[in-house]
């Protein structure tokens, strides 16, 4: 039996929109990796009458309800007596938990006492699974009702979070006799809805495993799901549809399961001894920034530079200045040699050029905002991208696009892929 579950996110603040409804996506997210369906959110104040309300309704269109938010000690903290009301149970005082509460005061929270209300968080729904609060002191727990299964989560998100994978996964998975697979499959190279053509007929005619793609940032991701009775048969309902995408897609393909498309060329840098530097325009240090996330990259990457203005370009790079008079701040040839000077600046082994218009104003130069060039400088020679379909009133979509650009160069180039293919 397939389940379906509705997630209740308790605050005023959540309603008020000072705070944004992490906690459901974070559920969310959790739910759809176990195969469980979720086909409402609802968000509710701290509120007795109205969440009691919504619990009404949500049982009536879900077996699982899952609530986040008002667990803790103080008056506004009611999710666990109106969920206990609701289903016609009592609150009872847990003695395990008030010592772990009380440990926690003497432990951890130096010179902050504790208070009677503080045990309050001890009362718990009678005949309740608890959850042990390992960041926080207020417990979750769980409980079955007439076939309705109701967890309550903390409203902290580092909470939220750390409950749901140690207590909440492994207590849902308990639901099901079914064994929930997924792979990701990373792509740099092609739209959404050109990937979705490529695979359309394949999706459609999938019941399991399934394809569904999502649309990331500069990127798209499909996720292959497969419910199986165990591991190795989920293994092995996906592997020929694997294989069927990797034909369908080939070389776009960055990863199966992996992180990004900098740790991929992290990877590759590491794996093949080399270095690469940068020179960024228009990215303002993004590429940079996104490769020194990675831990241990100091490895790869000696260093950048940002060289926003033409003559930083020259002064710091080293660009020469017939170059920009020539050709323009942006152009091939300039990002080009940025890259080269990077290389040469750095000692690396590989340079990265990146000059563009960012927009919405142009540079005077007769090119429409929106274009960029980036460049990958090695031994041998060099590319150069130049995208086309850059938006031209959208800063931050065009540095995140570049820099993923330059990543994927650098990914084709290590593999001995074509660097310059038609993208996008
Ligand atoms: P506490 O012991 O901290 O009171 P709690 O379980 O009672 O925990 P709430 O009081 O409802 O949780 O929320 C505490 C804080 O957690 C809120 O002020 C808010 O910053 C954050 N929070 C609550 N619910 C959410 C949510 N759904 N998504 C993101 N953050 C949330
Ligand atoms: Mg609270």
């Amino acid at each position: 039996m397939s389940h379906t579950a509705e997630i209740i996110g308790v605050g005023t603040e959540l309603l008020l929109g000072n705070v944004a409804n992490t906690d459901a996506q974070d559920v969310s997210r959790a739910l759809s990796e176990l195969g469980i369906n979720v086909y409402f959110h609802t968000v509710v104040g701290d509120n007795p009458e109205r969440l009691k309300r919504a619990v009404g309704i949500a049982r009536g269109r879900a077996d699982i309800i899952i609530t986040t938010g008002g667990l803790g000690p103080t008056f506004d903290d009611l999710t666990k007596q109106a969920l206990a009301d609701a289903f016609g149970k009592k609150l009872v005082y847990d003695e395990e938990q008030a010592e772990i509460i009380k440990g926690f005061f003497k432990d951890r929270a130096r010179g902050m006492a504790m208070t009677e209300n503080n045990l309050r968080q001890a009362m718990l729904p009678e005949g309740c699974v608890v959850f042990s609060n390992g960041c926080g002191t207020a417990p979750g727990c769980a409980f079955e009702s007439g076939g309705t299964h109701v967890l309550m989560l903390p409203g902290p998100p580092r909470e939220c979070r750390a409950m749901l994978e140690v207590c909440a996964v492994p207590y849902l998975k308990k639901l099901s006799q079914y064994e929930i697979r997924s792979h990701n499959i990373h792509i740099f190279g092609l739209g959404e809805s050109a990937v979705e053509a490529r695979l359309h007929e394949l999706m459609e005619s999938m019941e399991n495993p399934t394809l569904a793609p999502y649309a990331k940032e500069s990127e798209v991701m499909l996720r292959l799901t497969a419910r199986a009775r165990s591991e190795s048969e989920a293994e092995g309902l996906m592997a020929p549809v694997l294989e069927q995408v990797k034909a369908a897609l080939g070389d776009i393909i960055y990863g199966i399961d992996a992180q990004s498309l900098e740790n991929r060329a992290v990877e590759l840098l590491s794996a093949a001894g080399m270095t690469v530097a940068v020179a960024e325009s228009c990215t303002g240090g993004l590429i940079s920034k996104r490769l020194t996330d990675i831990p241990g990259s100091s490895e790869i990457f000696p260093g950048g530079i940002v060289a926003y203005g033409a003559p930083a370009k020259t002064s710091l790079l080293g660009v020469a200045p017939g170059t920009i008079a020539q050709y323009g701040a942006v152009s091939r040839e300039t990002a080009v040699e940025m890259a080269q000077c990077a290389r040469a600046r750095f000692g690396a082994d590989i340079g990265i050029g990146v000059t563009g218009i960012a927009g919405p104003g142009g540079d005077g130069s007769g090119l429409p905002p929106g274009t960029a060039f980036i460049a990958l400088a090695h031994e041998a020679g060099a590319y150069c991208r130049a995208p086309s379909i850059f938006r031209a009133d959208d800063r931050v979509r065009m540095r995140t696009f570049s820099a993923c650009h330059a990543f994927d160069m650098l990914r084709r180039h290590l593999t001995g892929l074509p660097v310059e293919v038609a993208v996008f």
